[in-house]
C-alpha cells in the first residue's frame, strides 16, 4: 500500500490510514502503555509482549533444569548462527552469511581490522565526518592498532565518490545517518568501492528493521547492525554481522577465540578457524540476550518488507507535512530529506532550543531524543507506530511550544543521557 497523503490532513485521516495499515496487527505483539507516545524506538526499541515469558522459560527450564546439557539440548551453542539466519532474511543476505555476536562497536573492529589485514598494500579507511562517533572511534582504533600503516580519511558526504581511489582498503559508512535520518545509496557506493578494489562495510543500526535492506542486491561486502533499536532486542542486545560468502575464505577474524575454532571441544593449543561464518565468533554467546532478541526478530519476520518500507515512508511523510504546516512558525526546520528514497524511518527537526523542546515533550509524554547541536530526533518504527501517534505528537508539540514550557530553567542543565 503506497500512502499518498491528501492536501488536507486531520486526525480522522490518520485513523483511516491506521485501519488500512497491513501491519496494524503487529502492534499488539508489543507491550504498550498508551499513555505515552514513543518516538524513540531508534534508540531503544519497544518490549515485545512475549519477551519476558521467553526469557523466564530459558532461565527457569533451560538453565535451571537443563543446566550444562542445554548448550546442546536447547540449542544454545547454535543460537548465534540460527538467529543470524533469521536476521539474514531481514537484510537480504544468505542464511550462512550472518551471525549474532558482540556489540556493533566490537563487530566494526573485527570486520574493519580484518579488511586492513587482508589489504596490506592499501593505506586508507574512508568514511564521512558525520558518521556515528563509535564508528569513527573504532576506525581510529584500527589505524592505531596497525601503527600508522593505515589512516582514517574523513570527507563530506558529497565527496565520498571522488575520494575513492586505489589506496582505499575499506569504505566505512552508516546506511542511515543517526542525526538526520538521511540514507545513503548503498548500491552506488558499494559498486564504486568495488570498482577501485576497496571493500564496503555498512553499519545498518538505523536501517535494519526500519526500511527494506537488501545486501545482496546492493553488492555490499560486510555489514553490522544493532540489536536493540529497530530489532527490539532489549537494552544492550547483541549485534549482528554479515560477511559476504565471496569473502568468507579470505577474511580472518582478528580476535580469534575458542568458539571460532574449527573444533572448540578438542581444546587444541593452536588456532584453526572454523569454516564459514562461525569463525567470527570469539567467546561464549550471551544466550539469555539472544533469546530476547529472537522474540523481536520473529515479529519482524511476520512483516512484509515492502509494507514496512511503505509505512516508514508514510509515517515520516506525515510528520514532515505536519511540521511544515504547524511547527514551522515556532522555529522548527526539517533536517531529513524530503525524497522518500533518501531517508530512513526517522525525522529530525532542528530548533535553536532543541534540548529544552525534547525535555519538555518527554515531560508531556512524547518521547523523542536530542542530538547536538540542535537536532530533535523522532523515530517512527513502522512495526508499532500508528498514524494517530504522529498526529497526536504534532498536536502536543504545538501545545508545548505555545506554553513556552521548553524554556523552563530546569531544562538548561543537560541530563546524563539525552
Ligand atoms: C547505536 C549505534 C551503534 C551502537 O553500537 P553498540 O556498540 O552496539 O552500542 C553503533 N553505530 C551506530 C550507527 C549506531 O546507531
Amino acid at each position: 500500500m503506497t500512502v499518498t497523503l491528501p492536501d488536507v490532513i486531520d486526525r480522522t485521516l490518520c485513523e483511516d490510514l491506521d485501519r488500512a495499515d497491513p501491519l496494524a496487527g503487529l502492534r499488539e505483539r508489543f507491550d504498550i502503555d498508551d499513555g505515552i507516545i514513543y518516538l524513540d524506538g531508534n534508540s531503544l526499541g519497544r518490549l515485545p509482549a512475549d519477551t519476558a515469558a521467553r526469557v523466564a522459560r530459558l532461565i527457569g527450564t533451560e538453565w535451571g533444569r537443563g543446566l550444562v546439557r542445554s548448550w546442546t539440548d536447547a540449542g544454545w551453542m547454535h543460537s548465534p548462527r540460527r538467529l543470524g539466519g533469521k536476521i539474514a532474511r531481514v537484510v537480504g543476505a544468505a542464511e550462512d552469511e550472518v551471525l549474532v555476536t558482540d556489540s556493533t562497536s566490537i563487530d566494526l573492529f573485527k570486520l574493519g581490522a580484518a579488511v586492513v589485514q587482508a589489504r596490506p598494500q592499501r593505506s586508507v579507511i574512508l568514511t564521512e565526518h558525520g558518521n556515528f562517533p563509535s564508528d569513527l572511534y573504532i576506525a581510529e582504533s584500527i589505524a592505531r592498532f596497525f601503527e600508522g600503516r593505515v589512516r582514517v580519511e574523513r570527507v563530506a558526504r558529497h565527496q565520498l565518490m571522488s575520494a575513492l581511489d586505489d589506496q582505499v582498503a575499506m569504505l566505512l559508512l552508516t546506511h542511515v545517518d543517526f542525526r538526520t535520518g538521511e540514507m545513503h545509496d548503498m548500491r552506488a557506493l558499494s559498486d564504486a568501492a568495488r570498482s577501485v578494489g576497496a571493500l564496503s562495510l555498512w553499519d545498518l543500526s538505523h536501517s535494519a528493521g526500519a526500511v527494506p535492506v537488501d545486501l545482496h542486491t546492493a553488492g555490499a561486502d560486510l555489514a553490522t547492525g544493532c540489536g536493540y533499536k529497530y530489532l527490539n532486542g532489549g537494552p544492550g542486545a547483541p549485534a549482528f554481522l554479515f560477511v559476504s560468502r565471496r569473502l568468507q575464505a579470505e577474511l580472518r577474524n582478528p580476535i580469534a577465540g575458542w568458539l571460532g575454532h574449527a573444533s572448540p571441544f578438542t581444546f587444541e593449543p593452536e588456532y584453526r578457524a572454523a569454516p564459514g561464518i562461525r569463525s567470527w565468533m570469539t567467546g561464549s554467546p550471551p544466550v539469555i540476550a539472544i533469546a530476547a532478541l529472537e522474540v523481536g526478530i520473529d515479529i519482524l519476520l511476520e512483516a512484509d518488507a515492502r509494507a514496512l518500507g511503505e509505512k516508514a515512508r508514510g509515517l515520516t511523510e506525515l510528520f514532515m507535512r505536519l511540521a511544515d504546516a504547524r511547527l514551522q512558525r515556532f522555529g522548527f526546520e526539517v533536517a531529513t530529506p524530503r525524497e522518500a528514497a533518501r531517508r530512513g524511518a526517522q525525522v529530525s527537526l532542528r530548533h535553536a532550543d532543541g534540548y529544552g523542546v525534547v525535555r519538555a515533550l518527554i515531560d508531556d509524554g512524547v518521547i523523542g531524543d536530542f542530538r547536538d547541536p540542535d537536532v530533535c530526533r523522532f523515530g517512527f518504527p513502522p512495526l508499532y507506530t500508528r498514524y494517530v501517534d504522529v498526529w497526536d505528537a504534532a498536536e502536543r508539540m504545538v501545545t508545548v511550544m505555545e506554553s513556552g514550557a521548553h524554556r523552563r530553567a530546569e531544562y538548561a542543565q543537560r541530563a546524563e543521557i539525552t
